[in-house]
């Protein structure tokens, strides 16, 4: 799902964000903050990478569910699947 790198750039900036949250506030509220930012930001992370992906595959009922749709090359037949289910074509192209 979350691939390494940008993993790795999500965890350098909650401890960013986490020590610069102790050096504002004071202690312990600081460490308390940084500690609910720790277990909430895995969930952030998470809801904004849906919410991404609901984005891509948005826009109306097209797609939704059943993955792709896709318009035939050949004959221009519009199916869902790997080959057109009229000719047989395998050449397609992805509609949103
Ligand atoms: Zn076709």
């Amino acid at each position: 799902m979350i691939n390494y790198k940008s993993y790795l750039i999500s965890i350098f900036v909650s401890l960013a964000i986490s020590i610069g949250l102790q050096m504002i506030l004071p202690w312990p509220y600081g460490l308390i903050a940084a500690l609910a930012f720790f277990a909430l930001y895995p969930l952030i992370m998470r809801n904004r990478a849906l919410q991404r992906m609901n984005g891509l595959g948005g826009g109306g009922s097209i797609g939704m569910g059943q993955g792709f749709r896709y318009s035939c090359l050949a004959c221009n037949n519009r199916f869902k699947g790997s080959s057109c289910p009229r000719c047989g074509s395998k050449m397609k192209r992805a509609e949103f």
